[in-house]
C-alpha cells in the first residue's frame, strides 16, 4: 500500500523509493516493494486534488526571501494573497490599498533589498497592531495579563514567553490565516498559567479555543514553509 506523499528525500532513506515527475512536480511516494505501478498510478490519481492543494499551499507560503520584489508578485497576509505594486514617487511606507500591497519609492531606491525591507517593516507593523488587538481580546478570557508584548524575528518558532512574563511573537505568523494568529496568541497566553505542554495546559487552550487542534495541525504542517 502507498502510504505517504510529499516527504523529503532524507526521510525516505530506509524505504523503497519511487520518484515521479509529472507537470514538473516531483512526488516522492512511500510504498512496499510489491506495490504495482498501476496501483501507484491509481493512488496518485485518487489523491490528485489533495496533492494540488498541498503544492499550492507550499508555493503560496514561500517565505519572502524567495521573492523578487516586483509588481504582480503575491504576498500572503492573514490567509489571503495580495499583489505587490511598485510605484515611483517619494518614499512612503508600504500600504494595503484596494487589495494591493503598494510600495512607493524613488526609482533610484528601487532595489529588491530596499523594497523587501519595506515589505518586512509593513508585516512587522501589522503584527504589532493585530497581535496587540488579539492579546486585548483573549487575555481576559484566559485570565492573565502579560508583562509586555514584543514582536521579533525567530527562525524556528512562533513566539516565546520570558521568565518575566513577557510574550514575544514572530511577525512571520502574519503570513498564516487569521485563525492561526489567534491560536498562537492563545497558546502563548496559556503559557503564562502553565509553562509546559502538560494536559492541563492543553485543557486551558481548549477551553478558550475548542477547535485548537485544527490550527495546531495546520501549523505543524506549514511552519517549515513559513519559517524557512
Ligand atoms: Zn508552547
Amino acid at each position: 500500500m502507498a502510504t505517504a506523499l510529499l516527504l523529503k528525500s532524507s526521510a525516505l532513506a530506509a524505504v523503497n523509493r519511487r520518484t515521479y515527475v509529472r507537470k514538473k512536480v516531483l512526488y516522492l511516494l512511500l510504498c512496499t516493494t510489491s506495490t504495482s505501478i498501476e496501483k501507484i498510478d491509481q493512488f496518485l490519481l485518487s489523491k490528485r486534488l489533495w496533492i494540488n492543494e498541498k503544492m499550492t499551499l507550499q508555493r503560496d507560503m514561500a517565505p519572502a526571501s524567495n521573492k523578487q520584489f516586483v509588481s504582480g508578485e503575491a504576498y500572503p497576509y492573514l490567509g489571503r494573497d495580495y499583489r505587490l505594486k511598485v510605484e515611483h514617487g517619494p518614499f512612503a511606507p508600504v500600504k494595503l490599498l484596494q487589495g494591493r500591497l503598494v510600495v512607493q519609492m524613488p526609482e533610484s531606491g528601487q532595489q529588491p533589498c530596499m523594497i523587501g525591507n519595506s515589505i518586512v517593516r509593513w508585516y512587522k507593523r501589522q503584527a504589532e497592531q493585530k497581535i496587540r488587538e488579539k492579546i486585548k481580546r483573549y487575555a481576559p478570557i484566559v485570565g492573565v495579563e502579560p508583562a509586555g508584548v514584543n514582536i521579533k524575528t525567530f527562525k524556528s518558532r512562533w513566539g516565546s514567553c520570558t521568565a518575566k512574563g513577557e510574550l514575544e511573537f514572530n511577525w512571520l505568523i502574519m503570513l498564516a490565516p487569521n485563525r492561526m494568529v489567534d491560536y498562537v496568541v492563545i497558546h502563548k497566553l496559556c503559557h503564562l498559567i502553565h509553562h509546559d505542554h502538560s494536559s492541563e495546559f492543553w485543557w486551558e487552550v481548549g477551553r478558550v479555543m475548542p477547535d485548537y487542534q485544527v490550527c495546531r495541525e495546520w501549523l505543524l504542517e506549514n511552519s517549515e514553509g513559513l519559517l524557512a
